[in-house]
């Protein structure tokens, strides 16, 4: 009985000494002298998380495809810590120059670049259409965790919060390849965390449900794509800012949610407990 109860004091202990060491933390700002990578970062969701990151004390690896939209972007944080880097996410050098530009120590990464599909049924999804959503969604994501890993297994830590969607935990959402390579990062997200949770990675994802971004919608979308689209758009219950999204990406990335590890929550406004 003597040996339980020394543990649990020094449980209590630990306790007590950990969330001293928390509250510090987001006293100084929850990012104070953290390396975060944002992909998406010039638009919506990446930006607004990129812009909160770097407003509560993190150094933001900010990388996009769209060098014009970093430029503003740098011009919206200037005087904030934040590096831009023009990447595509689905080339391997793209994905170098993004660790390389972290020097060494990256803290967080935020995986939030995706496309939508065109909302084709599957009979009616083009080779090409699958292969690049599954490149951007998918892939991307699985090579720029597998090139930030190495660095987060070095310092026994890190934070990964991977952006999946509303389609991640239904079928009736979006077309085919979107959908799949939703899911396809629940897989991800789930097997990652397992694999490096006991040593100190966490690795969660957020459900977006109705956003109001830039997200488009691609030009040459098909018949059959606008007849279901118009239904889907008409059941988004509430349009979320891309602000609020970047709360729950926030949440996650942060000590805040040191307890959780492999969860994917939703951030819909509760449309998808419809
Ligand atoms: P957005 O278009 O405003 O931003 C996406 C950013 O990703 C853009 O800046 C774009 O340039 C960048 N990007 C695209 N391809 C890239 C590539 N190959 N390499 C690097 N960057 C690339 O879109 P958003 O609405 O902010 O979407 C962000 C994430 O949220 C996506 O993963 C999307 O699937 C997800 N999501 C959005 C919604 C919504 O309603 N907006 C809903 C569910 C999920």
């Amino acid at each position: 009985v003597d040996h339980l109860v020394s543990q649990v004091h020094e449980s209590a202990e630990d306790d007590v000494e950990e969330s001293s060491g928390w509250q510090e933390q987001i006293t100084r700002g929850r990012f104070a002298g953290q390396t975060v990578v944002v992909t998406g970062a010039a638009s919506g969701i990446g930006q607004a998380t990129a812009s909160r990151v770097a407003r509560e004390g993190g150094r933001v690896i900010a990388a996009d495809i769209s060098a014009q939209r970093l430029n503003e972007l740098a011009m919206e944080l200037a005087g904030l810590d934040l590096v831009t880097v023009e990447a595509d996410i689905t080339r391997q050098e793209s994905v170098d120059a993004i660790v390389s530009s972290a020097d060494g120590r990256i803290d967080a990464l935020a995986n939030v670049a995706g496309i939508n599909d065109d909302f084709s049924p599957l009979h009616e999804t083009s080779d090409a259409m699958w292969e690049k959503v599954m490149a951007i969604n998918l892939t991307g994501i699985f090579k720029l965790t597998r090139a930030v890993i190495p660095l987060m297994l070095s310092a026994g830590r890190g934070s990964v919060v991977n952006v999946a969607s509303e389609a991640s935990l239904r079928g009736n959402a979006s077309g085919s390849s979107y959908t799949a390579s939703k899911h396809g990062v629940v897989g991800l997200t789930k097997s990652a965390a397992f694999m490096y949770g006991p040593q100190g990675i966490r690795v969660n994802a957020v459900a977006p449900g109705g956003v109001a971004t830039g997200i488009p919608f691609p030009a040459n979308i098909s018949a059959t794509g606008s007849a279901r689209l118009k239904p889907y758009q008409a059941q988004i219950p509430t349009l979320a800012t891309a602000q609020q999204l970047a709360s729950s990406i926030t949440f996650l990335l942060s000590h805040e949610g040191v307890n959780l590890n492999g969860v994917i929550l939703p951030s819909d406004g509760g449309w998808s407990i419809q």
